[in-house]
């Protein structure tokens, strides 16, 4: 077994018995790096020097006995957390050239606990898309099948953990950004709670949605990256200071009693039929590992992709108006004056889903649609989020696809926005009513694709659905099964 194909816990038993040092497990990784990434096109920057003076770092921490939750482990980041003294991009030409003066706060947490990092993931340019496809920097392709994309938006993330190319990264989720890849990667992404990790350093897409979280290659490695990251920080407004729970307690909790709701307006036709039975059939694994299926209702689900495709381009129009290329960022040579340089540095240097986003996000906000349009919204989102609240009384936790379909291939669905956004259709409304998602591979198409299971829970309760997804993970016997797999698909020749 190669390093870089080991999981965090693995490496960590490793470590402590002083098998292998982080130098050994970074060397490992890198090596996979050279390998694959030409193909797999996971990473828009690598930092391999800085990574190997931290592996330096760690082994000699180490050798003094001082081990941390997350020491010598090589862990890949989105390129929209800022990291002190390197490029961070968000997938945009905008900001191609920005470097950011400080750490993010979820990057401090990390860099205290050990890790190591390996770069910076690619993504859709301001983490606007499903498929990596609308990245300045060129799409990813899906390591289980290269004509494929990744998913999105955090589609580097997700392929550069299933390619093995990092041991496990951090990606953030606006509506489905960590799920819905982690799904067509065939790992595990969690979106905690809105409040539970704290933003500071995050690029901003869709404030009152935006949430960070892990990828990883097995549950017991998220609730370990979870405890790393978690937690209140006075720096970010709406972190919530409430204490944090050990989430490897859940792991061996068992599902027993649990009772989970099967949403019916979840299980409806448009979803590929491999993906329905192979949901149906994880929904059977969960009964017999003691679990109680009841069928709930969350009436106002067929509003949440229109409801969305207003609320999220309204903040983002707000948010990415700061990018004039005053102060940072791409500037246009081009500029008139002061107000052409704006105008010509924000049509040069944004795409044109970043710009669709701006056109329909300035349109909804202003004087004459905001009632019809935002305010509309914000109201139908109350009603979605009140359908989870009355959900919860009634189970402990939600089981529904992650994704309609397996990973689609690379420009089918890129001249069709409609098609794109749809990719979404189960994972948005968790983002609207703010409560923790996470997706767990539960099988494979016929043609060897990855399929995900999501699970809901209500706020801050991360560890029910940490205790869910692990019964699972062993009662259905992913590891294995994914091992197996992976082999027979992931070989790059
Ligand atoms: N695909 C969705 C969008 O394009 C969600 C993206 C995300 O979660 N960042 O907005």
């Amino acid at each position: 077994m190669e390093l870089y194909s080991l999981t965090i816990h693995e490496l960590q038993d490793k470590l402590r018995a002083g098998e292998v040092t982080a130098a050994d497990i970074l060397a490992s990784v890198y090596q996979r790096i050279d390998q694959v990434e030409d193909k797999v096109h996971a990473y828009i920057t690598l930092m391999k020097e800085s990574a190997q003076a931290q592996a330096a770092a760690a082994d000699a921490a180490i050798r003094n006995g001082d081990i941390k939750a997350l020491t010598g482990i090589p862990i890949a980041l989105k390129d929209i957390y800022c990291v002190q003294g390197f490029t961070t991009t968000c997938g945009s030409r905008i900001l191609h050239n920005f470097v950011p003066p400080y750490d993010a706060t979820v990057v401090e947490k990390l860099r205290a606990a050990g890790a190591i990092f390996t770069g910076k993931t690619n993504m859709d340019e301001f983490a606007m898309g499903s498929s990596t496809e609308t990245s300045y920097f060129g799409v990813t392709c899906n390591p289980w099948d290269l004509t494929r994309i990744p998913g999105g938006s955090s589609g580097g993330s997700a392929a550069a953990v299933a390619a093995d190319e990092c041991i496990a990264a951090l990606g953030s989720d606006t509506g489905g950004s960590i799920r819905q890849p982690a799904a067509l990667c065939g790992v595990v992404g969690l979106k905690p709670t809105y409040g539970r990790v704290s933003r500071f350093g995050l690029v901003a897409f869709a404030s009152s949605l935006d949430q960070i979280g892990p990828f990883t290659k097995d549950v017991e490695d998220c609730a370990i990256l979870m405890n790393v990251i978690a937690g209140y920080d006075p720096r970010e407004s709406t972190s919530v200071n409430l204490e944090v729970p050990d989430y490897r307690s859940f792991l061996s909790r068992g599902i027993k009693g649990l009772r989970i709701g099967i949403p019916k307006e979840y299980f409806i036709e448009g979803i590929d039929p491999e993906i329905l039975a192979s949901v149906q059939q994880a929904v059977a694994v969960l009964e017999t590992a003691g679990a109680k299926c009841v069928d709930i209702s969350l009436p106002h689900t067929e509003y949440c992709l229109a409801v969305y495709y207003i609320v999220a381009p309204a903040e983002a129009s707000s948010n990415l108006a700061r990018y004039d290329g005053v102060k940072y960022g791409f500037r246009s040579p081009e500029g008139r004056d002061l107000l052409d340089m704006y105008k010509q540095s924000r049509s040069t240097g944004f795409g044109d889903e970043v710009k669709r986003r701006i056109i329909i996000g300035t349109y909804v906000l202003s004087s004459g649609y905001y009632d019809a349009y935002y305010k509309k919204a914000s109201q139908v989102r109350a009603l979605i989020r009140r359908d989870f609240d009355e959900a919860f009384q009634e189970c402990d936790i939600i089981v529904t696809p992650t994704s309609p379909t397996a990973a689609f291939r690379i420009g089918e669905k890129t001249d069709d926005p409609m098609q794109m956004y749809l990719s979404d259709i189960f994972t948005i409304s968790a983002n609207m009513a703010g409560i923790p998602g996470i997706s767990i591979p539960c099988g494979f198409t016929g043609d060897g694709l990855p399929i995900g299971l999501q699970f809901l829970a209500g706020h801050f309760q991360e560890g029910t659905l940490i205790q869910a997804a692990a019964a699972y993970e062993k009662t259905a016997g992913m590891g294995a099964l994914i091992a197996r797999q992976k082999q027979a698909k992931i070989n790059f020749s």
